[in-house]
């Protein structure tokens, strides 16, 4: 005949958490694991350290494994970014998204701040650089003088004045230029920047209205109009700006 009180469930051994790991195993515990279990419990942190070592090994000897995977894998990794960063758009739509001249403004507000704080380092590095380059030095405060001289507001962009030093520079290290005007080759040192269209007369310090003049031909055209000055040389020139 069966009786019939329900089996008393055994409660489990809550004494203490290092029955777990007693090399005396209690009949609820750590008898019912098997051996690889209980040897994983012993040694749990030294087996961690292990595998965690081994991984690092790993990945540094598959640095030309993993870069060729990205190489051939490029494509779909930058379509992953793009979505991501639609994505974040779409969360943020008004987060306003840094522009090309923000970028360069707090590059700026950077070097400026790494300039104040470092004064003596960038004095060196300034006289440094103006040492290994003193014809970009004298087409840049050429270029900046003759602006000063500009009637007109100065509205040309960092590209433009990049282009006018260029040439500055440019015809500065040759051997030998021709003159605009009288089309005769002179040493550069005896040749100025000229503006075809006179400063003084409303003619503008950019790429369109400059040329090389001798010094005798400066001297002479001075602040002459061209329509003026085309009267007294041999080739006359076709003025670019209307003034
Ligand atoms: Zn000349």
């Amino acid at each position: 005949m069966a009786t019939e009180t329900k089996p008393t469930l055994p409660l489990p051994d809550q004494s203490s958490s290092t029955a777990m790991l007693s090399s005396e195993p209690s009949d609820t515990g750590v008898a019912s694991l098997s051996y690889q279990q209980r040897y994983y419990l012993a040694n749990k942190e030294a087996i961690l350290a292990r595998t965690k070592k081994r991984h690092k090994e790993v990945y540094e000897q598959d640095t030309e494994r993993r870069k060729a995977y990205y190489q051939s894998h490029r494509n779909e990794y930058r379509k992953r970014y793009q979505r991501y960063k639609a994505e974040k758009l779409l969360a943020n739509p008004t987060s306003p998204k840094p522009s090309r001249e923000d970028y360069r403004q707090r590059k700026l507000a950077r070097t400026k701040a790494w300039t104040l704080a470092n004064p003596e380092k960038y004095k060196a590095m300034k006289k440094a650089w103006a040492d290994a380059n003193p014809d970009r030095i004298k087409a840049y405060d050429k270029d900046k003088a003759h602006k000063r001289r500009s009637s007109k507001m100065d509205t040309s962009t960092r590209k433009e004045r990049k282009a006018m030093i260029d040439w500055l520079e440019s015809w500065s290290m040759k051997k030998s230029v021709k003159c605009y005007w009288c089309l005769k080759k002179h040493k550069p040192s005896n040749c100025h920047l000229d503006h075809i269209a006179p400063l003084s007369k409303g003619g503008s310090h950019t790429l369109g209205n400059v040329c090389i003049a001798c010094a005798e031909c400066n001297m002479h055209k001075h602040s002459k109009h061209p329509s003026e000055w085309n009267k007294e040389i041999d080739q006359p020139v076709l003025m670019l700006e209307s003034v």
